[in-house]
């Protein structure tokens, strides 16, 4: 693999993981909310995901900006990388497909939310994380750049620890013993592991 070839892949596989979502963000807009746990925080953390995710991985790939954070390419990292991106995006597919209309791209409770325990959640209980992580160790292999390959791992990382005991409030005060048990047989981000 060539540092071209690197790019493209990115480029190509940052559009199919918007293609997976879009649906989805399209129904969401029309699915009531019952409540919400949003604040600044959350919209803060987003908007650093959007950043770190999406425009400088983007600058860099078009740009080259910022040049004096490279480093060497490598085709073994670039190849771990195009296995890397696959592998989030598939996850990413399924757990879209699971969650169906309970998914939000914050901390909402839809009206008639139902706690999904089977298909990819009945491995891990953060599936769609586990996607996103996959995809910040991609971002990070594919791009040699301090700055644009690194910036998903800080940026969902941060994301990630901020929400995810939030989150799991938010599910058990909504469904109480249901998501005890859940959580109990469940791993968080990786099957029998973590
Ligand atoms: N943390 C999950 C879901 C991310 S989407 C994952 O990584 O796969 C975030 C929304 O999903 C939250 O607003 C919450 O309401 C909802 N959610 C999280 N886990 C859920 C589950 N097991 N069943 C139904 N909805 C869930």
């Amino acid at each position: 693999m060539t540092p071209f070839i690197a790019k493209a892949v990115y480029i190509l596989m940052s559009s199919a993981w918007y293609v997976v979502r879009f649906p989805h963000e399209r129904r969401a807009r029309k699915t009531p909310v019952a409540r919400s746990a949003r604040d600044w925080r959350e919209i803060a953390l987003l908007a650093l995901g959007f950043l770190c995710l999406g425009i400088l991985p983007w600058v860099y790939v078009f740009t080259g900006f910022p040049q004096a954070a490279d480093y060497p390419f490598s085709p073994v990292r670039a190849w771990l990388g195009l296995i890397a991106a696959v592998a989030a995006i598939a996850t990413f597919y399924f757990t879209h497909r699971d969650l169906g209309r309970n998914w939000s791209v914050s901390l909402d409770v839809r009206k008639d939310h139902k706690l999904i325990t089977e298909g990819v959640y009945r491995y891990v209980r953060h599936p769609m994380y586990s996607a996103f992580w996959l995809w910040a160790i991609a971002q990070a292999l594919l791009l040699p750049n301090y700055v644009a390959g690194f910036a998903a791992l800080f940026g969902f990382g941060l994301l990630y620890f901020i929400r995810v005991g939030r989150e799991e409030q938010m599910m058990l005060d909504t469904f109480g013993a249901e998501y005890r048990d859940y959580m109990a047989r469940t791993k968080k981000l990786i099957p029998w592991v973590y």
